[in-house]
């Protein structure tokens, strides 16, 4: 008989070293092996009667062999399900820097606007007369999205910030076809430090990406834009504030240069959240952009729950934006579903990004933190994130490198791996290192424009005392850093369940299906 960790349970054996227990746990914290592995493939867990002979009516197509479920009582289910929700580490649990991403704090009270029954019921293919709170909802929503952008229209089914861009280049597309156009505008400018979601929309409906190179100080120069930009030019995908935490300050230059050369202004929104109340895209000569509600406004993201990227639109696009779309009539809220209903209207809708309206669910949430914040707290949530992210910069900016030197950031503060130069330590092995002080680590390697880049961004709803103790913790392991206590790092995580992973082979060959052992093979067979 062996242990999970493979000790035999022979007497004569003991458990010594310091870091093993006979079951493997580590304390109250409990491993926990595959569902498959805890239960027996030849049990149930369930008793049911034996069936009554019957003749099949599934005409040879039953299955052979047996289903392979594991039996586990009803305990051991509950325990493996609740034990694996608690390795879940979330914005819920603790600090969470991940840059780019913005990880916000997801109130309870959204939850609770989400679940009741005339939100959370709701079917989408109930009558009209039937659903007009939740049209009103996605009709206020949208009210309220053009207002914080300045813009004329939201297509609002797209169904993250990636779906958003594609929407939003459609809508663009559309607009350079109805001008006749379209066999010689077809290259998007996409710079350097773009998210790589830019890209790849831009590519996947064959637009050919022309990258921009970013200036010294990390941001976009409009001279350049003005060069690349042509007749050809299609559109540019910028993102304000960038991936690099800085806001783009020669963007009404780079609008313009678009502009003028007769191409369209794509802003990637995913920063959205370090200028709501303070700019308006709409005013920056925004054409198109996307906004990540799962960011921005709250709803929850990251395995947690769906995303949700409506797009909104300046006039000039408007007309191209995707069925369906509510309309406020006389008689009450109506959705409008398809492209000639569409032209009823004066739109010439592209066509539809998904069966159905979007994310009910979320367009909820989202709605829900608008109004408990109102535009006052909407505006105070930006500038908390940007004082926040500030907060870390000016805490750390001693002893790790800032590329683009100590001036201020927006959301997010980068920092580069210059600081690590010659002690053997990388940024992988720091973040890991992170990962054993309780931390999950903050977004690495991106933006690539960065060498080893560390890109932190904390939530606005952090306490100054929880910045202090993750400013804290970060600099003793970057005392540890320059001690020279190489092996905190080189092997880190110690104290997570999984130790350090080979994240390629992960990522390339990931092994996604229970293989069980050999002797539960034949006896399926
Ligand atoms: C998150 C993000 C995206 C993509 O958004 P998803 O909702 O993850 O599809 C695009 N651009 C930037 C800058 C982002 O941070």
């Amino acid at each position: 008989m062996l242990n999970r960790q493979g000790r035999p349970t022979t007497p004569g054996t003991s458990v010594t070293a310091a870091h093993l227990t006979f079951t493997g746990n580590k304390a109250l914290a409990q491993i926990e092996p595959l569902i498959f592995e805890t239960g027996r493939l030849d049990v149930t867990g369930v008793d049911y009667a034996a069936p009554k002979p019957f003749k099949s009516r599934l005409g040879g197509l039953e299955r052979k062999s047996e289903i392979g479920l594991p039996g586990l009582s009803e305990p051991e289910a509950m325990r493996h399900y609740v034990r694996l929700s608690q390795k879940n580490y979330g914005i819920d649990t603790g600090l969470f820097p991940l840059g780019s991403c913005t990880m916000k704090h997801n109130p309870r009270l959204n939850e609770k606007i989400a679940r009741m029954a005339g939100f959370g019921d709701v079917h989408p293919l109930q009558p009209v007369s039937t659903v007009q709170g939740a049209l009103e909802v996605m009709h206020t929503l949208s009210h309220w999205l053009m207002e914080l952008t300045g813009m004329d229209a939201v297509a609002l089914s797209p169904k993250a910030g990636a779906h958003g861009e594609l929407c939003g280049m459609m809508a663009i597309k559309a607009a350079i076809a109805a001008k006749g156009e379209s066999a010689t505008r077809n290259v998007v400018l996409v710079p350097d430090s773009a998210h790589g979601t830019n890209p790849a929309t831009a590519a996947l409906i064959h637009f050919a990406v022309k990258a921009v190179p970013v200036r010294d100080d990390g941001t976009v120069d409009p001279k350049v834009v003005a060069e690349l930009a042509g007749p050809d030019t299609a559109a540019i995908m910028l993102t304000n504030p960038n991936t690099c935490g800085l806001f783009e300050r020669d963007v009404v230059a780079i609008a313009d240069a678009i502009h003028a050369a007769g191409g369209y202004f794509y802003a990637d929104g995913a920063n959205f959240n370090a200028i709501v109340g303070k700019t308006r895209p709409g005013d920056l000569g925004v054409d198109a952009m996307h906004i990540n509600l799962h960011k921005t406004f709250s709803t929850p993201h990251g395995g947690g729950g769906p995303g949700a990227g409506p797009v909104v639109l300046s006039e000039r696009l408007a007309p191209f934006a995707p069925v369906p779309f509510v309309r406020h009539t006389d008689e009450g809220f109506e959705l409008v579903e398809d492209t000639d209903q569409a032209a009823q209207h004066g739109a010439h809708a592209f066509g539809r990004m998904t069966a159905f309206h979007g994310q009910m669910g979320m367009y909820v949430r989202a709605l829900a933190y608008m109004l408990s914040h109102g535009a006052d707290g909407l505006r105070q949530a930006s500038e908390d994130a940007v004082l926040n992210a500030n907060y870390i910069r000016e805490g750390l900016a001693d002893l790790m490198s800032l590329p683009f030197g100590n001036r201020p950031c927006m959301h997010e503060v980068l920092f580069d791996d210059a600081w690590l130069k010659d002690t053997g330590i990388t940024t992988l092995d720091f973040a890991k290192a992170m990962i054993d002080e309780g931390y999950h680590p903050m977004t690495v390697y991106f933006p690539l424009v960065v060498h080893g880049a560390m890109l932190i961004e904390p939530t606005e709803s952090e306490s100054r005392a929880s910045l202090d103790l993750f400013i804290a913790t970060l600099r003793d392991l970057a005392f540890s850093v320059q001690r020279g206590e190489t092996e905190r790092f080189t092997g880190a995580p110690y104290h997570a369940p999984v130790k350090r992973m080979d994240e390629t082979r992960a990522a390339r060959s990931p092994v996604l299906k229970y293989t069980p052992p050999e002797p539960i093979l034949d006896a399926a067979e």
